[in-house]
Parts: C-alpha cells; structure tokens; sequence
C-alpha cells in the first residue's frame, strides 16, 4: 500500500496569525497518521512562519507558484531558490487559476518545471480539462497537451520527483467532484502519457498522479482506493483542521 500524497493549497484564503494557527492545529492533528505524506501550501508573506511552526513535525512545505528564473530583475515575482531555502520542498505549477487570471501559458509552465527542478524542489503539475473542452469530447486532448507542453523533453536524475494533479477545472471549488471512476480513467490516460514521455521505471519509481477538485472527507476514499491515484490535492476542505483532518484520516484508512 502506498501512502497518500495529500497536499494542501490554501491559496489566497489563510493569512497573518490565521495561517500560523492552522499550520499548529494540522500538525497537532495529523500526527498520528504517519503513513500519509502531507504538505501545507500557504501564500509567499506566510511561508517563514508556517515552517516554523511545522518544523520537528512530519509536515512538509510547499509553495504555491515560483518564477522561471533563480534571480535577476524580475520585479514582484518569487525565486524558486528563495522558496527552497525558506524550506520549502514542493512548488505547485501551473494552476488552473493562475492559468485563467494570469495569462500563464503552456511555456512559462514547462520553464517554471525546469528551473524548480534546478534548485531541488519538487514540482507539483496541475493540468486539467475546461467544462467546454469535456462536453466536446477534447477532455484527453487538452490533458495530453498541457502534459507536452510542460514536460517535453524533461530528463530527471534518480534523485528528483514529480507530481502531475489532474485537477478537472470546472470542478474546482465547486463541491461537486467527479466520480471516483472518472478518476481513475483519467489516471490512467495520464499515466499512459507518461510512459510516452518517460523511462517506464521513472513513471514507475519518481512519477505520481494526484486528483484535485471538491475532494472533502466524504468522498477521498472513492479516490484514493484508486490504482492509479496517488494522493489528493486539496483547496477549501484544507482550510479548517478538524475538516483537513478528518479528510487526511479517510485517505489513510482507505489507503492508496
Ligand atoms: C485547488 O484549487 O487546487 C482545489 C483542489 O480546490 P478545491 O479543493 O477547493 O476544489
């Protein structure tokens, strides 16, 4: 049984004191449930007190975007070094919501990936399919798209890990997930471009896939019992601890 991947987006939902206080309640809650592998995702201002308040703990850091570059003159944007030092360990890449409300194209994200791996974090790649593109039938044409576009010609050293979140974008904060089934189908339309782009022992050994979309502790368990689905990324129902606990106990019970 592998353990869950469960990450946690706060997005920009959680500052200041707030944010610190979650970060104690998680760590606090979720001790007990050694077998998953859970990272908390605040906002940039946040990321120094969150890993305070996580370190000791099995709690990873991630951050929720970084810039292209390590450095230079690039005004207002996040260097991926920056984050890994402040101890960070994962960089969500490539959201559905930065791709909508800022311009993010298929280039700048396979650049990010790039330069994340570069300095030693590891990317989580969110791809996902637009209502309009599954109602037409395009949902794995847009998938296996977004995955060329970020990861062609990528080579990973044995030391360095992937996450693909297939994140279906009309899901997204709606509280309506898709079906356990449809999960898994779509894994394993993913997995199957990854063998294309990859070794199979990379996609086997340093490669996972994760659902994201409305994932609350009712439904986690129809996802994570799935074979090809490797853990949960998860927005609004990470935002309270009782809530993200609950959901972080359902996926372990369940397993992946
Ligand atoms: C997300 O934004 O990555 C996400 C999964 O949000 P929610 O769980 O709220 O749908």
């Amino acid at each position: 049984m592998k353990s869950p991947l469960i990450i946690a987006n706060w997005k920009m939902k959680v500052s200041g004191d707030e944010a610190l206080t979650l970060a104690r309640q998680a760590v606090k809650a979720t001790a007990k449930y050694k077998s998953a592998e859970i990272v908390l995702c605040p906002g940039f201002t946040e990321l120094a007190g969150v890993a305070s308040a996580i370190k000791g703990s099995s709690l990873k850091l991630g951050a929720q975007d970084c810039f292209w570059e390590e450095s230079g003159a690039f005004t207002g944007e996040i260097s991926p070094q920056a984050l890994f030092s402040y101890g960070a360990s994962y960089v969500i890449i490539g959201h559905s919501e930065r791709r909508e409300h800022l311009a993010e194209t298929g280039a700048m994200i396979r650049k990010k990936i790039f330069t994340a791996f570069r300095v030693g974090l590891v990317p989580v790649l969110c791809i996902g399919e637009s209502f309009s593109q599954r109602q037409e039938g395009q949902k794995e044409v847009a998938l296996i798209q977004e995955l060329h576009q970020a990861l062609d010609g990528l080579w990973l050293t044995e030391a360095q890990r992937l996450v693909v979140a297939y994140e279906p974008v009309w899901v997204i904060g709606s509280g309506q997930a898709v079906s356990g089934d449809e999960a898994e189908h779509t894994h394993q339309v993913i997995k199957q471009t990854l063998y294309d782009l990859f070794p199979a022992s990379v996609v086997q050994e340093q490669l996972r896939i994760i659902y994201g979309g409305s994932v609350d502790p009712e439904n986690v368990a129809q996802f994570t019992i799935q074979p090809t689905v490797d853990g949960v990324l998860v927005g609004g129902a990470s935002l309270d601890a009782t809530v993200f606990t609950a959901l972080v106990a359902a996926a372990v019970k369940a397993g992946c």
